[in-house]
């Protein structure tokens, strides 16, 4: 044969989908791997999910993403979950595996990956600001990459304490709930500092999550779950108070990464879908 006209398919379903950029970065890396691999990206209603995911499954595609609001809703249209995706109890990737649909959790596992840049969390000491599905996820992946301890401070006490609970009870991290007071203090003895809220997100790109930034000193990593703006108040004031940071646009490339390998098998290049991302200017 000489032409192939059936091209693979993957993609994304979400609502509202028109803001979401993953099909730049995901596109960009087929191109890069000369993968004649489409990303289709599809607004989906919550009534509609089960008919799409029976609809990807008739069509035989690959796999595909799932954001908000279907992250733990598509659970019950698939044939089983991945490990950590069990414990953090949604999923945001499904890979096909024979005539299988198998849910994945790689929102923490692309934070992990795209912190290890910077530092390796086995054996570190970690607070995370946020409970909400972002520190859910982020949490486990830590716990499971073998941080020796992570304090969950969140705006709201029941969700921060169920966060920590669950870390206790399925992973073997120190774990513990902290309110956030004003002006919260960190504690010298952090190595990591993790912001998982949506504070700071476009377009409230001036908002600040309530932290004495005098506290952060330069032994510290400071990683943001915001991609949109990559360089958030936060991050710009831990690189003035020396610490290194990491941001959360390395955070949703690596999760593209991890979804392509098990999509494809292969390994996509992070820097080529990081400039497809940044030449958008989000
Ligand atoms: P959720 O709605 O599940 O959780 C929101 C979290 O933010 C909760 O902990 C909530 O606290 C907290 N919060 C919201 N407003 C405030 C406030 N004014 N002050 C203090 N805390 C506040 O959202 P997600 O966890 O899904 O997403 C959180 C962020 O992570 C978003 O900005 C999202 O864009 C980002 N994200 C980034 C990804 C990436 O790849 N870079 C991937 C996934 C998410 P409370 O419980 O008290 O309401």
């Amino acid at each position: 044969m000489d032409h192939d006209f059936l091209h693979p398919l993957t993609g994304s379903f979400a609502m509202p989908a028109a803001e979401n950029p993953t099909v730049v970065m995901i596109e960009a890396a087929y191109r890069q791997l000369g993968l004649d691999w489409r990303y289709i990206n599809c607004e989906v209603r919550p009534e509609g999910l089960g008919d799409a995911v029976r609809g990807a499954r008739a069509m035989g595609w690959r796999g595909f993403n799932c954001s908000i609001p279907h992250k733990v809703a598509v659970i019950e249209h698939l044939d089983g979950l991945g490990a950590s995706a069990r414990i953090i109890g949604a999923v945001n990737t499904i890979v096909r595996r024979g005539d299988r649909l198998i849910g994945e959790n790689t929102d923490g596992q692309g934070f992990v990956q795209a912190l290890r840049d910077v530092a390796d969390p086995a054996g570190k000491a970690a607070l995370i600001f946020g409970a909400g599905g972002a520190a859910r996820a982020v949490a486990v992946e830590l716990a499971l990459a073998g941080a020796a301890r992570i304090r969950i401070v969140n705006r709201g006490r029941e969700r921060g304490m169920e966060l920590a609970d669950l870390l206790v009870r399925h992973t073997p991290v120190d774990a513990a709930y902290l309110p956030w007071e004003e002006r919260f203090r960190i504690p010298a003895d952090t190595d990591l500092v993790i912001h998982a809220t949506s504070v700071g997100l476009y377009p409230h790109v001036d908002a600040m999550p309530d932290i004495d930034i005098e506290t952060l000193l330069p032994h510290m990593v400071v990683a943001d779950g915001i991609h949109n703006p990559p360089l958030t108040r936060l991050l710009r004031a831990a690189t003035r108070r020396g610490c290194r940071v990491a941001d959360g646009l390395g955070m949703l490339v690596n999760q593209g990464v991890i979804g392509i390998k098990h999509w494809t098998g292969m390994d996509a290049d992070a820097d080529v879908m990081r400039s497809a991302l940044l030449e958008l200017r989000l």
